[in-house]
């Protein structure tokens, strides 16, 4: 933190941003700080520096999933099909007791038009969801003569267990985590209400509007959080 411009009559304190792109550094001072991103040392690696009030960062542990995209033709025989009849599923969705490392499967369809070329009917790009990678073997399981295999590994949502406790949204005075939802629930649109959230309890903790913040009773329609 650095120090200190007025803000109705009262010194506050800044926070100096220090960031590093490619070859190039900089630092700006901010009244409030927002953070959009897992505070995974792997996805994000930011460090905090506060020697009069540390910030401790929830320790986080993230699921991996895979995802492996695969241009080529599926196998019928084996969703148990005759080669003769049309098999043009879109979505394949497993139970947890299929026994099968593939998750679900989906066609991924691109943005834009390949004009020229004109795949056979069958071949479709696939995208597979894993828990780990798939083996050579595995992936042919499914597409006995894939073309094309890529496969990327996320660190895709919060390893959950019923004894987490959910991290504090309010990470120091005005340095906020919206990603803290991700404890509750780990989608987009999950992380779209977080983020406004996030944006009014930044608001009304700097205006001082406590009474605004987790309000318990309100009246129908004037309720300033989702
Ligand atoms: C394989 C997979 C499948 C999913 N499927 C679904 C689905 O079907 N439906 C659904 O709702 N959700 C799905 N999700 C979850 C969804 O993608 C996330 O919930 C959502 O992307 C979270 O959005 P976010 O903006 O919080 O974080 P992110 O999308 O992770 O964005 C964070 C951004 O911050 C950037 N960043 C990180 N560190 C720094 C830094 N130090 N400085 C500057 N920038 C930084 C990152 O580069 C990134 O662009 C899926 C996730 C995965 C991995």
């Amino acid at each position: 933190m650095t120090c200190c411009p007025l803000f109705a009559g009262e010194f506050v304190h800044l926070y100096e941003v220090n960031y590093s792109q490619g070859s190039v550094a900089g630092h700006s001072a901010y009244d409030l700080v927002i953070l959009a991103t897992p505070l995974h040392p792997s996805k994000s690696p930011i460090r905090f520096h506060d020697p009069a009030q540390p910030i401790s960062v929830h320790s986080s542990r993230y699921q991996e999933k895979v995802v492996t995209l695969v241009a080529g033709c599926l196998n019928a025989s084996y969703f148990g099909q005759e080669r003769s009849e049309p098999f043009r599923p879109t979505a394949i969705t497993t139970t947890a007791h299929a026994g099968n490392l593939i998750l679900a499967a989906s066609i991924a369809v691109p943005v834009t038009e390949v004009p020229d070329r004109q795949p056979p009917a069958c071949a479709r790009v696939w995208r597979l969801l894993s828990p780990e990678p798939l083996a050579a073997a595995e992936v042919s399981r499914l597409f006995p003569s894939p073309q094309a295999v890529r496969e990327a590994r996320w660190l895709a949502h919060p390893r959950y267990s019923p004894s987490d406790e959910a991290p504090p949204f309010v990470l120091h005075r005005h340095l906020y985590h919206l990603n803290a939802v991700e404890w509750a629930a780990s989608t987009m649109e999950v992380m779209a209400i977080s983020a406004k959230n996030a944006a009014l309890l930044a608001r009304h903790r700097w205006y001082r509007q406590l009474e605004k913040v987790d309000q318990d009773i309100v009246t129908l329609g004037q309720k300033v959080e989702l």
